[in-house]
């Protein structure tokens, strides 16, 4: 077929799945997990908050890291309001920015809720478009527009924005259902309107307030596709994000390969290589220290579990009486090797002989005493930076990158006093004893 349209995904957990209340990622962590999903060969990784100081080093470090061929695969993208300002600050921050999703709040309950009244729909319009140009005159080379609250939004309003949007230059038009308020009957019917008006390639970023995320996410790219364009699903792993979070990376990537109306009639973006995946489910769970629930689809501790007499017995002689997918397709199923004797750790205080022993372990050997030294400093201060035991990726990174390790992990706190903080230092105010504890 000439036009082949397909899903490809782009992973959003390095910016709304750190958006989670009272969870984060250090930045070796977020480097770690944009290294898998090129691994894996995700098409893109929403990777951070171009206009956020503390994660400009990250940012560039991680572009770098494109430079050198190190991610070949995963597009890296900034997300940003769609605000000229917003723009000018990120271009300025992370010059080297090619992809980046542009937001913009388009129902009337955030246009007047968040404005005040201030703002109409055609000022949304004239904004984003000027965001827009700044974008491209700033070199982005893939913009998409991102339509905040659109479940919530006036549908032939989000057709108009989309349209002007397009003689501006995006690419992609992203549907938020922000407030995951969709269900897949609506989700279906709404992309496949914007799709077929626009006949531009369509985001799905759909949030789980009503445990749908993923159902809609599918159908949502099923009504693009099925439209003519380019679908692209917004992911997070293991489902983090904001509130009941963000449709589930490997879910979607099921539901869209294995699922019914799905299996075998849609295709997902070549480059995927689902054997990979429970790689990263794994290492997403220890990086935000929130573990894999035991019923998560594919990943949970239960997922292939069979105990009830019928099933074990069902599932034993065949297992696709009881199983719609195998393990191993995900890369489940290696032994865990369990450390319980003697163990050696390498952290934040740790000393030269134990660091040597763990990376001996990798079969990583030092060149000279010089080098040991380096890496170990390296090495202590990312223990510092994540607060967890390293993990083998996360040691063999800084053996490797020791340059972008040291670049991605500094992070020079913004301290200019003015205004009133000035004349508290001025005065030597911050000088003297206070009670706060
Ligand atoms: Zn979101």
């Amino acid at each position: 077929m000439p036009n082949k349209k397909y899903i490809y995904f782009v992973d959003v957990t390095n910016r709304d799945g750190v958006q989670t209340s009272r969870l984060g990622l250090a930045k070796l962590q977020k480097t770690i997990i944009n290294l898998m999903l090129d691994d894996i060969g995700i098409t893109q990784s929403e990777f951070g908050f171009p206009t956020t100081r503390h994660e400009i080093n990250y940012l560039n470090g991680n572009l770098e890291l494109v430079d050198r061929g190190v991610i070949t695969k995963t597009k890296l993208s900034g997300w940003m309001r769609g605000i000229e300002e917003d723009v000018l600050l990120s271009f300025q921050n992370v010059p080297r920015l090619k992809f980046v999703n542009l937001s913009v709040s388009t129902s009337d309950q955030m246009i007047k809720g968040k404005f005040g009244g201030k703002k109409t729909r055609d000022d949304i319009i004239k904004s984003t478009n000027k965001a827009l140009d700044t974008a491209i005159a700033c070199g982005a080379q893939d913009i998409g527009v991102n339509a905040e609250d659109a479940s919530r939004s006036d549908i032939e309003y989000l057709i108009t924005f989309g349209l002007e949007a397009k003689k501006h230059g995006a690419k992609k038009f992203r549907y938020c259902d922000t407030l995951g308020y969709d269900d897949p009957i609506s989700a279906y019917e709404r992309i496949s309107k914007i799709a077929q008006a626009t006949k531009m390639d369509i985001e799905l970023h759909f949030h789980n307030d009503l445990g749908m995320a993923a159902g809609n996410s599918v159908m949502g790219a099923k009504a693009a596709v099925d439209a003519g364009v380019n679908a692209y699903i917004n992911t997070a792993i293991n489902g983090m994000g904001e509130r009941a979070g963000n449709a589930d990376l490997i879910s979607c990537l099921l539901g869209v390969l294995k699922s019914s109306g799905m299996h075998g009639k849609y295709e997902i973006d070549p480059n995927i290589d689902l054997s990979k995946t429970w790689k990263l489910a794994k290492y997403t769970a220890y990086a935000f220290g929130i573990p894999i629930p035991i019923n998560q689809p594919a990943t949970g501790a239960n997922a292939f579990a069979h105990e009830s007499g019928i099933h074990a017995d069902g599932a034993l002689k065949d297992r696709l009486n009881y199983e719609l997918y195998d393990y191993a397709e995900l890369g489940r199923g290696e032994p865990e090797i369990v450390e319980t004797g003697r163990m050696i750790t390498t952290g934040e205080y740790g000393g030269i002989k134990g660091f040597r022993n763990v990376y001996e372990k990798m079969e990583i050997e030092f060149q000279d005493e010089d080098e040991a030294r380096n890496i170990l400093e390296l090495a202590r201060y990312a223990n510092v930076h994540t607060q967890k035991p390293l993990t083998q990726s996360e040691l063999k990174f800084i053996y490797y990158y020791p340059d972008i390790a040291a670049k991605i992990m500094t992070v020079t706190p913004y301290y200019m006093p003015t205004g009133n903080l000035k004349k508290r230092v001025d005065n030597n105010f911050i000088t003297q004893p206070h009670l706060f504890v």
